[in-house]
C-alpha cells in the first residue's frame, strides 16, 4: 500500500475538524449539558496536533521542530484528556481535578524529558500511550459504574471503541522497540495503522459521545411527554397508550386485567383551608404513598386534577379489590405535610374480562360510577364497579 503517512495524519486532522462542527452544533443544540463543549475543544485540539505532526519534517531549525513536536504531543495528550473529562461531566459526575492535572504533569515532563533532553522517540511514544491508556480506562470506569440506564446503548459503545482503542495502543507499544521504528512519520506498517486507528477510534468515540447526547435529549422529551409535572406519575396521555397496550394483550392471551380509580376525597376544602401549595403537596404525598404500595408493573397516572387512575395488570376482581383497600387504609394512616394534614381517598374498581372485550370506555364508565357510589356513600370507601 502506497500511504504517505503525512497525508493520512492531514486526513485523521480534517476529520477530527469535521467532527467537531458536528460536536459544536451539538454544543448549542443541548448547552445544558455539562461536558459537551470539554469534549468538543478536545476534538479541536487533537484536529491541531495531527496538523502540526506533518510540518516537523520541513523545518531546519532542530529547537523550533522540538518545539512543534513538544507542541503537537501537548495538544493529543490534553485532547484525551478533555475527552474524558467531557464524558465524565456529562455523566454529571465530580471531576476529580487532582487526578487529572497530576496525569498531565506526569505526561507533559515525559515528554519534555523525552523531546528537549534525550530527544528520544520511544520514550516521547510510550509517555502520550500511558497518558491515552489511564485516560481512557478512567473514562471507561465512569461509563460503567455511573451511567444511567437510557444511556446503555451509547455507553456501551463507547466503551467498546476504547477497549479497541487501548488494545491497538498496547500492540503499538510492543512494536516500535521490535521494528525499530525512529520517527512518527516512518513508512513503517506499525505507523500506518496507527494513523489508520486514529481515523477510526476517533470517529467511533465522537459518534458515540453525539448517541450519548442524542439518547438523553430522547430520554428527557420523553419524560417531558409522558410525565405529570406536579406529581411524576404517568400523564393521561402515557396512561391512555399502556391501556392500549393492556387491550391489545387482554385479546391474544385473555388474561384479565384490573383498573382503580381514585379520587381524593374532599380536596376542594384542603385546598381552601391549607391553601393550593399545601394542595399541591397533598398530591404529591398521595402519588407517593400510591408508588410505595403498588407492585413495580402495576401503573400509576395522575388521570385529571386529584383524580389517578391505576392499571394493575394480571390482576383479578378480588385481588385488585383488596389492593384498593390497602391504598385506601394507608392513605388515612399516613397525613401529609408532617402528619398535619389529614385527607383519605375513595376509589372505583373493574375488571377487563371477557365481558367487556373491545370496549375499555365501558370499564371507565364503570368504574367512574363506583367512584361516584363511593362518595355518595360517605367517601374514603372502595366500590367494585358493576358490569355494563
Ligand atoms: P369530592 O370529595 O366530592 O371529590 O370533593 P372535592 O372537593 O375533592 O371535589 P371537587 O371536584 O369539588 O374539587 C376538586 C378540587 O381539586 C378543585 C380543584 O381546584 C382542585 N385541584 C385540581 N387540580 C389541582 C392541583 O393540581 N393542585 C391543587 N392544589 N388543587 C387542584
Ligand atoms: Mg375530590
Ligand atoms: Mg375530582
Amino acid at each position: 500500500m502506497g500511504l504517505d503517512i503525512s497525508t493520512m495524519s492531514v486526513m485523521v486532522s480534517a476529520s477530527l475538524i469535521l467532527q467537531s462542527i458536528t460536536l459544536i452544533y451539538f454544543f448549542f443544540l443541548a448547552n445544558k449539558y455539562p461536558g459537551v463543549g470539554i469534549y468538543a475543544i478536545g476534538t479541536l485540539l487533537s484536529a491541531i496536533g495531527f496538523l502540526i505532526i506533518p510540518i516537523c519534517p520541513f523545518i531546519s531549525d532542530q529547537f523550533i521542530e522540538f518545539n512543534l513536536k513538544f507542541l503537537s504531543n501537548l495538544l493529543l495528550i490534553s485532547s484525551q484528556i478533555l475527552y474524558t473529562i467531557g464524558i465524565i461531566q456529562f455523566l454529571n459526575k465530580k471531576v476529580n481535578s487532582f487526578f487529572f492535572i497530576a496525569l498531565t504533569s506526569a505526561s507533559l515532563v515525559i515528554q519534555f524529558y523525552s523531546i528537549y533532553i534525550k530527544n528520544d522517540f520511544i520514550i516521547r511514544n510510550m509517555g502520550i500511550i500511558f497518558t491515552s491508556i489511564t485516560a481512557y480506562f478512567w473514562a471507561i470506569y465512569f461509563l460503567i459504574k455511573f451511567r444511567e440506564r437510557y444511556l446503555y446503548a451509547s455507553s456501551i459503545f463507547i466503551c467498546i471503541s476504547f477497549v479497541f482503542n487501548i488494545i491497538f495502543l498496547l500492540f503499538r507499544a510492543i512494536m516500535i522497540p521490535l521494528t525499530h521504528t525512529k520517527a512518527l512519520l516512518d513508512p513503517n506498517v506499525v505507523n500506518l495503522t496507527t494513523f489508520g486507528s486514529m481515523f477510526l477510534f476517533d470517529y467511533l468515540r465522537n459518534a458515540g459521545f453525539i448517541m450519548m447526547i442524542c439518547q438523553r435529549l430522547y430520554h428527557q422529551i420523553h419524560q417531558l411527554a409522558t410525565l405529570d409535572f406536579l406529581t411524576n406519575a404517568f400523564n393521561r396521555r402515557a396512561m391512555q397508550q399502556c391501556l392500549d397496550q393492556e387491550i391489545a394483550k387482554f385479546n391474544r392471551s385473555k388474561i384479565p386485567f384490573s383498573l382503580i380509580m381514585l379520587d381524593v376525597d374532599r380536596f376542594k376544602l384542603i385546598n381552601d383551608t391549607y391553601g393550593h401549595d399545601r394542595g399541591d403537596l397533598v398530591l404529591q404525598h398521595l402519588t407517593t404513598i400510591l408508588k410505595q404500595n403498588l407492585r413495580s408493573e402495576d401503573i400509576l397516572s395522575r388521570w385529571g386534577g386529584e383524580e389517578f387512575l391505576i392499571l394493575l395488570p394480571n390482576t383479578d376482581i378480588q385481588e385488585s379489590f383488596l389492593v384498593a383497600n390497602r391504598l385506601r387504609a394507608t392513605v388515612e394512616e399516613n397525613p401529609a405535610n408532617n402528619r398535619l394534614i389529614y385527607y383519605t381517598i375513595s376509589l372505583g374498581v373493574g375488571t377487563f374480562n371477557q365481558e367487556y372485550t373491545g370496549k375499555l370506555d365501558s370499564l371507565l364508565i364503570a368504574i367512574d360510577q363506583a367512584l361516584y357510589q363511593a362518595k355518595e356513600n360517605g367517601r374514603n370507601q372502595v366500590i367494585i364497579a358493576k358490569n355494563l
